[in-house]
């Protein structure tokens, strides 16, 4: 499958997720133009605010393989990732991250993770949750 492809399938399991109760957004990590896992948001179905699409698909992903390094992967996504998703990109060694729309268009529909980028750039102790060593 091409990069549009791909996409395209990130964007098909988004809106049937969206039909199951999830939200819009869905992932599938890829190896060489062959899918090996397929994910929608799960937030609201199993109560977790970490079951984005881009999460759930690492998390199958690292199952299927039996691995937690998904080096010469590559994630294709409905949506521009948050920071907690574009974290974990990074933690797995993914390759490249394609998406359809950016962040700014989640934004217009609801979905503004800007805070999550704002607090991140601001010195610890000027960030909305205290963080202390004790
Ligand atoms: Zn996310």
């Amino acid at each position: 499958m091409n990069t549009e492809e791909l996409l395209q399938q990130a964007i098909d399991i988004a809106i049937k997720g969206q039909k199951n109760g999830g939200g819009p957004f869905g992932a599938v990590i890829a190896k060489d133009g062959e899918p090996i896992v397929t994910c929608h948001n799960q937030v609201t179905n199993h109560n977790d605010p970490t079951a984005h699409a881009e999460v759930e698909a690492i998390r199958q992903a690292c199952q299927k393989l039996n691995t937690f390094d998904l080096s010469g992967y590559d994630i294709y996504c409905s949506c521009e990732p948050c920071p907690m998703c574009l974290a974990a990109i990074y933690w797995a060694r993914l390759g490249h991250i394609y998406y359809a729309c950016t962040k700014e268009d989640a934004k217009e529909h609801g979905f503004d993770d800007s805070f999550i980028y704002e607090q991140m750039a601001l010195d610890i102790n000027q960030r909305k949750i205290t963080q202390k060593t004790c």
